[in-house]
C-alpha cells in the first residue's frame, strides 16, 4: 500500500500553476498526530501541502509515519526556509533529492 498525506495547504511559496496557498488551511483543520497512528503500515509514504515544514509538529509527523512506512518523501518548495529554521530533524536522518 502507498500513501499520499497533504498535512496542511499552508504555503510561503506563491507558485503561479497552483492556488493552494490561496486558500490555506487553519492549523486546527489539519490532519491531527494521533490521527496519523490509526493509519496502516504502508510500503511507501508521500508527505506533501502546502508547506509541510510550516507545521510545527512535522518532526512528530515523520517519526509516527516512519514506524509506518519503509520509505518516506517529504515534497516542499525549493525556495523553502522553513526547512531550516524550524526543523530540528538530524540532517543525517534525511536524504535530499534535488
Ligand atoms: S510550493 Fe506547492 S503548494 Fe506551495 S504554491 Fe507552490 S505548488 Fe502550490
Amino acid at each position: 500500500m502507498e500513501g499520499l498525506l497533504g498535512i496542511t495547504y499552508r504555503c510561503n511559496a506563491r507558485c503561479k500553476m497552483c492556488n493552494i496557498w490561496k486558500f490555506p488551511t487553519k492549523k486546527e483543520e489539519e490532519v491531527k498526530v494521533e490521527d496519523l497512528e490509526k493509519l496502516p503500515r504502508m510500503r511507501f509514504t508521500n508527505i506533501t501541502g502546502g508547506e509541510p515544514f510550516l507545521r510545527d509538529d512535522i518532526e512528530e509527523i515523520i517519526y509516527i509515519l516512519k514506524k509506518k512506512a519503509k520509505r518516506i518523501v517529504i515534497r516542499f518548495p525549493k525556495i523553502c526556509k522553513s526547512f531550516d529554521s524550524q526543523t530540528k530533524i538530524s540532517p543525517k536522518e534525511i536524504k535530499i533529492l534535488e
